[in-house]
């Protein structure tokens, strides 16, 4: 293993708002539960048209993790690449840019993304500052859940061209529910990233879950169009996946619908990507009540805590929420 100077950082953990205080490169764990940064794996990708690099880890364990084996590592029980000298991915990531298959699908650009790349966040900059030393002008984007501190978050902006910003609820108890984490650091991150760096933004996004979080995607349309009613917003359409994986997804109706109530909001760039093939999603009262909706759904994969909040868990190194076979979490809706 090469010297981890650059990675003091992680001697005494304090990247997100968890602020564990751990000594990764000794073994120990925080509540993101991953020590040195590793890769799952990296690759060029036609659609983002980008050489993406996958981290391993997350500072959150969200009901609807569609990367769950990923963002769950190393309690999801999958193996992955591991750690990869900055040289080496520099070194990877250069060959593969200069193929001709790179130039032919039209990558010019490094990701980042997981995983959380942001609890990864000495190896991001060492990797950039590397690559930059051959490729200055290399454009390099992050996507991130936006739960870091401020002095975490200065940096991504630092070393990033662009940035794809999630934000799944505004709502504190609602965000705990789904993330197991706070949304108060996510949205300051968010006005820092706004206020400060707005040329930065590619764009906030969120993921529509029925039922859970969709009556909260006009209010976060607000808080966006607040600092700014250009600002562009997309829409995800969930997935069915890990904790919900027999939650409904949202029909294309559904999603035409949400964009329209966020640009009622007066958010002016707004657009969706992703929806269930079907018919339209009808909901009745019950999922009216996305904070019951998804305390049921944790209940059921086996967290028991009420209010939910992973940071202060005693559970957290043997969370009986982690749920290795989605499909074995059954309905009770
Ligand atoms: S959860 Fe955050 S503060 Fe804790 S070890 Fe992971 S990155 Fe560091
Ligand atoms: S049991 Fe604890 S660590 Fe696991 S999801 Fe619930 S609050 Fe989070």
């Amino acid at each position: 293993m090469d010297n981890h100077g650059y990675l003091e950082d992680l001697e005494n953990c304090r990247l997100c708002p968890w602020e564990c205080g751990v000594n990764r490169l000794e073994g120990e764990r925080g509540i993101c539960r991953v020590g040195i940064p590793e890769v799952a794996y990296t690759g060029l990708t036609q659609v983002l048209k980008t050489y993406a690099v996958t981290l391993l880890g997350c500072s959150f364990k969200c009901i609807y993790c569609n990367a769950y084996r990923i963002s769950q590592y190393p309690d999801s029980g999958w193996m992955y690449r591991g750690y990869v000298k900055p040289n080496l991915m520099v070194k990877e990531a250069f060959n593969s840019l200069q193929t001709n298959f790179a130039r032919e699908i039209g990558v010019k650009k490094l990701s980042f993304t997981g995983g959380e790349p942001s609890i990864h966040t000495p190896y991001l900059e060492e990797v950039v500052a590397q690559i930059r030393e051959q490729l200055p002008d290399l454009e390099v984007g992050l996507a991130t859940n936006g739960f870091c501190t401020l002095e975490t978050m200065k940096r991504l902006i630092e070393l990033s061209s662009y940035i794809n910003f999630e934000i799944k609820a505004l709502d504190s108890e609602l965000h705990y529910a789904i993330t197991g984490a706070p949304s108060k650091p996510v949205l300051e991150n968010a006005k820092l990233l706004a206020y400060e760096n707005p040329e930065k933004i590619r764009v906030f996004r969120t993921v529509v879950i029925p039922g859970i979080n969709d009556l909260e995607i006009p209010k976060i349309a607000r808080f966006i169009k607040d600092i700014d009613p250009e600002i562009p917003y997309r829409l995800v359409g969930f997935r069915p996946h890990y904790m919900l994986y027999y939650h409904h997804a949202p029909s294309r109706d559904f999603m035409h619908k949400m964009v329209k109530q966020c640009r009622e909001q007066g958010l002016e760039n707004v657009d969706y990507s992703g929806y269930y093939p079907g018919g339209q999603l009808i909901l009745n009262k019950s999922h009216k009540n996305g904070l019951k909706n998804a305390y049921h759904i944790l209940n059921r994969a086996g967290c028991y805590k009420h209010p939910r909040n992973c940071g202060y868990c005693s559970e957290n190194d043997y969370c009986p929420a982690i749920v290795l076979e989605p499909w074995t979490n059954l309905s009770g809706d």
